[in-house]
């Protein structure tokens, strides 16, 4: 393999496949397409990703943070980009200089902002975030209508777009997201009747796109998707989307342990007879769990993880891989063969979910892209 030599563990990222998802998102939508970078694109690497994305037809960025989409302009993306957290005050300067668009959901965010823009001679572009259930950031309903025509009226705002976002669009029950998305209609009539209904209506994220077309208004905003990975059991990909990131590492050791050998801290795994036990350059300053039950592929089969995971290295039982030497890939995540391990397999063994098996890949992780 290429980078088997250069690299202890990296991740390998076909920028063509996210390319491709957003595509095929914004073809199943038929809408525009905001392509949610955050957290280093979910671990696919924030700038890479985006521009596959906007290769892609994405029509908008989302980062989380102010210093996440500082970072992707000093990259040199230059798309709209929308902060979908708070933006603390002292930031605001460098954010409209940065022609970042911002979430505001309070009074107080839109006179810092309103103040931050006049100060400086500028505009900023807002999106005004309304709680329709999530209970985590957003004006009330019964607000919005207020803070839209206080938007209208202060001369350095530009309002931008209203949204809002699903709790519950990624389970079976329908009806936490229905009582969402009607709640987010009658806000979005209210602003229509007034005359403040701003250029982008927004609300899904991919599990919502996917699963209520009514809520797909102007833009969808999708992470997971774009990333190829399914949103939840309940709401998995349709056909034709690919995962876009494989993680590898290599084999640094191949021995006979023993039968009755403690391997690893602890001695955690005792050999019931001589075994064939391998050394991969991988460990949980990694992101690789320090838990029981993993499993990795080398030479195109599943095999086992054995005794405790350390910072740097964990070792492998090599029953099922005879053949397997030193200098051999190992595959964390990704295809070997006619074997596949996905983030969703990974996440089911760890007690979580498949967002936070990429997004929990450290940066010491390299990053080789396609
Ligand atoms: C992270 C995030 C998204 C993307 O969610 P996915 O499930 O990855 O599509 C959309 N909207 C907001 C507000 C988010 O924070």
């Amino acid at each position: 393999m290429l980078h088997a030599a250069r690299h202890s563990t990296w991740l390998e990222i076909d920028l063509e496949a996210i390319r491709h998802n957003t595509s095929r998102l914004r073809d199943e939508c038929g809408t525009e397409v905001m392509a949610v970078v955050k957290a280093g694109a979910y671990g696919h690497g924030g700038a890479m990703a985006a521009r596959a994305a906007l290769r892609g037809g994405a029509a908008w960025l989302g980062a989380a943070r102010v210093e996440e989409g500082l970072e992707l302009r000093r990259q040199g993306i230059v798309a709209p980009l929308l902060i979908l957290g708070f933006t603390p005050p002292e930031r605001l300067a460098e954010a409209l200089e940065a022609r970042l668009s911002l979430t505001v959901w309070r009074i107080d965010h839109l006179e810092a902002a309103s103040a931050a823009a006049s100060a400086s001679g500028r505009t900023a572009a807002v999106h005004l975030k309304v709680d329709t259930g999530m209970n985590r950031i957003g004006a009330p309903p019964a607000e919005a209508l207020a803070l839209a025509s206080r938007i209208r009226h202060l001369p350095a705002l530009v309002g931008q777009g209203v949204y809002t976002h699903f709790a519950r669009a990624d389970e079976t029950d329908r009806t936490p997201t229905q009582k969402q998305q009607a709640t987010f209609s009658e806000v979005v009539h209210s602003l229509d009747a007034a005359g403040l209904r701003p250029e982008w209506i927004h609300a899904a994220n991919t599990a919502g796109a996917l699963a209520y077309p009514e809520a797909r208004w102007d833009l969808v905003r999708s992470g997971v998707g774009i990333y190829g990975m399914h949103p939840s059991p309940a709401v998995p990909l349709p056909e034709g989307f690919e995962p876009a990131l494989q993680w590898k590492s290599t084999l640094t050791e191949v021995k006979t342990v023993a039968a009755g050998s403690g391997v690893s801290y602890g001695h955690a795994y005792v050999t019931r007879r001589d075994e064939r036990i391998g050394t991969v350059a991988v460990g949980y300053a990694d992101g690789f769990r320090r838990v029981d039950g993993n499993f990795v592929l080398v030479g195109g089969k599943r095999v086992p993880i054995v005794g405790r995971v350390c910072m740097d290295q964990c070792l492998v039982q090599l029953d099922a891989a005879p053949e397997a030497r030193p200098g051999d890939e190992v595959v964390l995540l990704g295809a070997q063969g006619d074997e596949r391990i996905g983030a969703e397999e990974v996440a089911r063994r760890w007690g979580t979910i498949n967002y936070e098996v990429t997004c929990g890949i450290t940066e010491r992780v390299a990053r080789v892209y396609r």
